[in-house]
């Protein structure tokens, strides 16, 4: 368990832990994070991480109190301080206090936070058998309101569609685009195979760029696959000879069912089980810099 919390330059016990309830990254969702994962005494794509924290925080116009290198440090050695060495890292940066009116100008003071804690894995008959999701009637934000791209602490969205999702027995969703476009899951990208091209929605859809989206094309890309980031609908899913879900914490997870539809033999496919091995040997590597 996360014992030393880094909180506004400086370590911090469990308890000490608070952030004020005239924080706007809790009354307004009003902040951006990260989520992150240590493997072995190495954080895995760190600096990705850091550009895509330090992109939403643009986006939303908040500077964030580090410059890139000083953050990096902290990240590190809030991993360090707890003694772990396969973690996951919870980073946020919130807009900080102010009063009760919604205006960023009057919160001086961006309150920044990094729980490292131990890893929880998801159940291993997930990667066995695959999941069984649906699609869920909330559709994911459309990005001329509020770009999914942006990594922000307001994932009501994508709550509602867990629970819609949960209320329908599955532990992810399907979230569509408001024109009906396949986007992405409530915490996952989504991908589809056929005939050796793989699929995955273009970001301007409004799905977010998963860190783990960019390395699993990478991997697919070595393996002679096609990578297509294409507008496609739920008819290519159902068609589809595979399907999985990819993300920090669920790393590479098979989708065998989809709206009660089987995914091509209703079992993790072969190719989603080489990628899940090539992931997993590739979270090994990764640059020494990032070792904690
Ligand atoms: N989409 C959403 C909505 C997410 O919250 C996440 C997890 N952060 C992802 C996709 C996967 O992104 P990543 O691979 O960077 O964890």
């Amino acid at each position: 368990m996360a014992g030393k919390i880094f909180l506004n330059g400086e370590f911090v016990s469990r308890d000490k832990a608070v952030v004020s309830v005239f924080d706007h990254g809790l009354l307004y969702g009003d902040g951006v994070f990260e989520g992150i994962r240590a493997y072995g005494g190495k954080i895995f794509r760190l600096a990705d991480h850091i550009d895509r924290l330090y992109d939403s925080a643009k986006a939303i116009r908040l500077a964030i109190p580090y410059d890139r290198p000083t953050l990096t440090a902290h990240v590190k050695s809030s991993v360090r301080e707890n003694g772990l060495r396969d973690a996951y890292i919870r980073l946020v940066v919130t807009r900080g206090v102010g009063d009760l009116g919604l205006d960023p100008d009057k919160c001086p003071k961006p309150t920044v936070f990094i729980i490292a804690d131990s890893i929880t894995l998801y159940p291993k008959e997930y990667y066995d058998n695959g999941l069984a999701i649906v699609t869920v009637p909330t559709r994911r934000n459309v990005p001329e309101a509020l770009n999914p791209r942006i990594k922000s602490l307001n994932y009501l969205n994508n709550i509602l569609a867990k629970i819609e999702g949960k209320l329908a027995g599955c532990v992810e969703a399907l979230m569509l685009t408001d024109s009906g476009y396949v986007c992405e899951c409530t915490g996952d990208n989504i991908f589809c195979l056929r005939d050796n091209v793989l699929m995955t929605p273009p970001v301007y859809l409004g799905a977010l760029k998963g860190i783990t989206r960019g390395v699993v094309m990478d991997l697919a890309r070595s393996r002679g696959l096609t990578v297509l980031e294409s507008p496609f609908t739920r008819h290519e899913l159902f068609t589809a000879e595979e399907v999985f879900l990819t993300g920090t914490a669920a790393e590479i997870v098979p989708v065998t069912n989809i709206d009660g539809r089987f995914i091509g033999d209703g079992k993790p496919g072969r190719t989603t089980r080489a990628l899940i091995e090539d992931f997993r040997r590739s979270r090994q590597e990764g640059d020494d810099a990032y070792a904690v």
